[in-house]
């Protein structure tokens, strides 16, 4: 464990804030929490860092991108183990999340020759009609325990290549990990400016603190966006705060992602989905399977398949190569569960397996995943249980098992497994799912970098990472210049002295 530290030398840390990690309960650093002071600080440094960086033009930007994604490619198996000790997920999941942050740098270094504005025509002769993209300024990024590095790579990644300054609050869960990052972003720069190029001081810096960290860097005036992912309690938080002063918000928060499975679906293949929907990162990921809507034909031999394969889950320590899943985050979302699984049953639940605490000989808080099935959609079900808490329901028409998948606050991610045709094009046109992502023959969870992520309704409407999410980082300009020796004024209006 100490070399894991040692790689980012945080082996000795000392501080007010204790970190421990769900693998076994044991404290593995301390940090000094900044106060809000300390934060007005940072934003300020990042403000002059602004100033500097949005002059350097973009492939140069790229370059550091690129740079930076090379020192992530030097230390992945490092920064996988420590996002392991810190978060608890499986290594699998701690080395792919840091692929993910690879894979969004290689995006964004492509990305910083390509921001593209357009032209049009002007109504008026000898004029010259364009849009421009320019950077936008401050962003600041609020991030949540369950993805420790991944998201801030997706958004600094990009704030980065569009000229920004970034300034990050990390979980306060996960503040190790953020220094991890922040060394490596230091060796980055070290290495930029060995080839001659210049980085301002403040281009990235990490607030280690709490929900009132949090809170003061999103009622600053001078930070331009603030990119906020966790759950929705906190999203209408910052929503309020940012939108008060007028300020623009980029929000990513809970989900409560279905499956449907039809008569016509690939049984096998949606029994290995919804492992790894369900019960990978221990229910802990914002696209987690949290609903299996089945065909009741089909109903049967489904659930006496996924409850098999759910009693042969090796759970335990989550460094094990063998090993699915891994602890829960703390005792409080342990006992979320527990209240969940409680609720699920006074809402007329039934659970089929799993739901208990599972010991492996070490501390930390390891459940066996449960399956619940309900004879409606209550409110347990409605509600996001960041655990791995799967509810089944059962219908009899495509349009019926679309309206339950849609009834519900959240609207991240949804999938279908058919391999009827037209059952997948009723699920992805204008009347089928209304999430950010829709899927057809795969899990919910486990996107890809290229395309826009994000989700409707109470997930808050923002896009991050791939496709066009770019534009949120910049700011949009409308030019008009008007080359000719007359001055008419556009809808032909007349107005002469
Ligand atoms: P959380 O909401 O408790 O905390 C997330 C972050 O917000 C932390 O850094 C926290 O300190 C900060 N915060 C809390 N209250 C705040 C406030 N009022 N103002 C400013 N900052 C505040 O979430 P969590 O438990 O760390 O993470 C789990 C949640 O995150 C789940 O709901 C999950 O679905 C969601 N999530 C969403 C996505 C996505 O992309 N949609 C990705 C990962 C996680």
């Amino acid at each position: 464990m100490q070399d894991v530290l040692k790689a980012f030398g945080l082996e000795n840390t000392s501080g007010n804030w204790p970190v421990y990690s769900p693998v076994d309960g044991s404290q593995i650093g301390a940090v000094a929490m900044h106060t809000s002071n300390d934060v007005l600080a940072m934003v300020e440094s990042a403000k002059r860092a602004f100033v500097a960086w949005r002059e350097v033009p973009a492939p140069v930007r790229g370059e550091f991108v690129r740079l930076l994604g090379e020192e992530l490619r030097l230390c992945k198996s490092d920064l996988g183990r420590l996002v392991t000790l810190e978060c608890g997920k499986i290594l699998q999941e701690g080395l792919g999340e840091v692929q993910e942050m690879i894979d969004i740098c290689d995006f964004a270094v492509g990305l910083s020759r390509q921001l593209y504005g357009m032209t049009m025509p002007s109504e008026r002769a000898g004029h010259h009609m364009r849009e421009v993209w320019h950077p936008l300024g401050v962003v600041g990024v609020i991030t949540a325990f369950n993805f420790p590095v991944a998201v801030w790579a997706w958004n600094a990644a990009l704030a980065l290549v569009c000229g920004d300054s970034v300034v990050w609050k990390p979980s306060e869960k996960t503040p190790l990990t953020a220094l991890a990052c922040s060394k490596i972003f230091e060796r980055t720069v070290v290495k930029f400016r060995a080839k001659g190029h210049v980085v301002p001081d403040g281009l990235m810096q990490v607030i280690v603190g709490g929900r009132d960290a949090g809170e003061a860097l999103c009622a600053h005036h001078d930070v331009a966006l603030v990119s906020a992912t966790g759950s929705t309690r906190m999203g209408k938080a910052v929503a309020t705060t940012v939108a008060a002063r007028l300020g623009r918000s980029l929000l990513e928060l809970g989900g409560n992602n279905a499956m449907i499975v039809t008569p016509q679906a690939d049984i096998e293949m949606a029994v290995r989905a919804i492992l790894f929907g369900a019960v990978g990162t221990a229910g802990q990921r914002c696209t987690s399977l949290r609903r299996l809507i089945v065909h009741k034909n089909v109903a049967e031999k489904l659930m006496g398949s996924l409850v098999k394969a759910y009693e042969a889950i090796r759970i335990g320590n989550p460094f094990d190569a063998s090993t699915l899943v891994g602890p829960l985050i703390d005792k409080a979302a342990f006992e979320a569960m527990q209240k969940a699984l409680a609720d699920a049953v006074k809402q007329g639940g039934c659970v089929l397996t799993g739901g208990g605490r599972v010991d492996v000989g070490a501390g930390g808080y390891y459940v066996r995943p449960a399956i619940v099935e309900m004879s409606a959609q209550t409110e347990v079900v409605s509600t996001e249980t960041f655990a791995p808490i799967l509810y089944v329901l059962t219908y009899e028409r495509l349009h019926e098992a679309i309206a339950l998948q849609n009834d519900v606050p959240q609207g991240l991610s949804s999938c279908i497994f058919t391999t009827d045709m037209r059952e997948a094009e009723q699920f992805t046109s204008i009347t089928g799912s209304d999430c950010g992502i829709a899927n057809v023959n795969i899990g919910p969870s486990g996107a890809e970098i290229g395309g826009a992520f994000g989700g409707e309704k109470e997930t808050g409407g923002g896009r991050e990472s791939g496709s066009d999410s770019w534009k949120a980082y910049m700011r949009r300009q409308t030019q008009t210049v008007n080359y000719s020796n007359a001055l008419p004024l556009a809808q032909g209006i007349v107005f002469e002295v």
